[in-house]
């Protein structure tokens, strides 16, 4: 999980505070060192470091906190607010071209995540937003990058337009344009060519592509794993292109946090989307306040709930309520819940996402691997459609044969049927509880 270090120290030194009926300069000064200490850990340009701790330090100390009934509070809120404003206090959303198509320019070093970031970028509008996109190959230097963009075109059902490796990108890149508007495509995603280093030849390139395409948008694609690397290539990029913005890629493996929490102060650019894995829907737009609530374990439920709303089928979330109220629930209702949840990413991650859970013993292990999960599936997948539906019926010798049928030993049948009584339980309880009727929405 990203920001696990800077997470975990913030949090220490919060939890210190929070309880704090009265808290002097001296204490202020002592957590200001440790926020320093935790943010230089976390790879955050020195700088920007140095000023995030003057400005909170001098808001702590201010006259309003001191004052306060919960000045521990006051400062975790104010940490909070500061961090926020540091990744760059609102969301940023793309540019829309009034005159379709809207034009975004993909730029970065090669390895960044740039075309898989093209194809993730062109999902997410159609997703979303309803879009038609056009994804343009304009990389004509890397080995296989053309090829890579048409299988990505082909996994997502999307049109690829490349014009081989010797024509180039500006040429490309007009003719894309002309195509996206005689086909009346919304947007054209141009993947324009990366190099190892920054150089200028590339630097030439690109803006000659910019002239031509004239962007809505200039996205700057950077690996959150490099660091203040990133930083550095970012304000280069700047420099020369006047980037609109940056997609900080491979954050799920980022356990520093260090690009993330600079790259906005110091080149003046928003992150506008953050990678968050391999799979091609592994992109999210990046929300500065939520990040700061999940740095500081205070949870981040407007995510979590946006991530149920994409995944979880309505209908079938319907159904399934109303099985629990009536006590119905069957293995083939608890296996289907089991891959729904598993698809909104690590079990893990969504339980940081819950106010207070991170805190909690155990979560860390919560999570259920690929691995369980066909074990799991393997066992209800031996049970008959009887068992499935009353698992009274599981005597001895039946889950011996589910057991030896399953590959698994008796113990983790045991286990599973165990699990499943409890949670039936639990959800009987606590359908009892809400007992509202009429109630539409389980997920609202
Ligand atoms: P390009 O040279 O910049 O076009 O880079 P690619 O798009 O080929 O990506 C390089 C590698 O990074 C590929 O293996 C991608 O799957 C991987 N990658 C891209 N974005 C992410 C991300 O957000 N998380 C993770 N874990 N991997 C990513």
């Amino acid at each position: 999980m990203a920001f696990e270090g800077l997470s975990e120290r913030l949090q220490n030194t919060i939890q210190r505070m929070r309880g704090k009926g009265k808290i002097s300069e001296a204490d202020v000064k002592e957590m200001m060192r440790e926020v320093r200490l935790a943010l230089l850990e976390a790879d955050v340009n020195f700088k920007v470091v140095k000023n995030f701790v003057k400005t909170v330090g001098e808001r702590a100390i201010g006259q309003d906190v001191m004052s306060s009934l919960t000045p521990g509070q006051q400062v975790v809120k104010i940490v909070n607010e500061e961090l926020t404003d540091l990744m760059g206090g609102e969301e940023s959303k793309l540019t829309m071209s009034t005159q379709p198509p809207t034009v975004l320019m993909m730029v970065g070093l090669q390895g960044a995540g740039k075309t898989t970031t093209t194809g993730k970028l062109a999902s997410l509008l159609r997703k979303k937003y309803n879009k038609k996109p056009l994804l343009v190959a304009a990389d004509v230097y890397r080995p296989a990058a053309i090829q890579q963009l048409e299988t990505l075109g082909k996994q997502l059902d999307m049109p690829v337009f490349s014009m081989g490796d010797q024509v180039s990108p500006v040429e490309i890149a007009k003719k894309a344009i002309e195509h996206a508007k005689a086909e009346h495509l919304d947007y054209v995603l141009i993947d324009t060519a990366g190099r190892l280093h920054v150089d200028e030849a590339l630097m030439t390139e690109l803006v000659e592509v910019k002239e031509i395409a004239k962007p809505d948008d200039i996205l700057l694609v950077v690996d959150a794993m490099t660091g203040q690397d990133a930083v550095n290539v970012a304000q280069n990029f700047n420099e020369t292109l006047e980037l609109t913005g940056v997609v900080l890629t491979k954050l799920d493996g980022d356990t520093r946090g260090g690009a993330a929490l600079s790259i906005r102060s110091v080149t003046g650019k928003p992150i506008k989307f953050v990678g968050m894995g391999e799979k091609l829907d592994a992109l999210e737009p990046f929300h500065p306040d939520r990040m700061a609530s999940r740095i500081l374990g205070m949870g981040d439920v407007m995510s979590l709930i946006e991530k149920a709303q994409a995944n979880v089928d309505e209908e079938k979330a319907m159904e399934l309520a109303n099985k629990m109220k009536d006590n119905s629930m069957t293995f083939d209702d608890f296996l289907e819940q089991l891959q729904q949840v598993k698809q909104m990413g690590p079990l893990d991650d969504l339980l940081k996402m819950i106010p207070g859970m991170n805190k909690m013993k155990g979560v860390e292990n919560m999570s259920i691997d690929d691995k369980q999960m066909a074990h799991i599936e393997a066992i209800i997948k031996s049970m008959t459609t009887k068992e499935r539906t009353d698992p009274t019926l599981l005597n001895a010798s039946r889950r011996r044969r589910i057991a030896t049928g399953s590959g698994r030993p008796v113990q983790e049948v045991n286990k599973l049927v165990k699990q499943f009584d409890e949670m039936k339980k639990m959800m009987k309880q606590m359908s009892g509880m809400g007992g509202k009727k009429g109630k539409k929405n389980p997920l609202a």
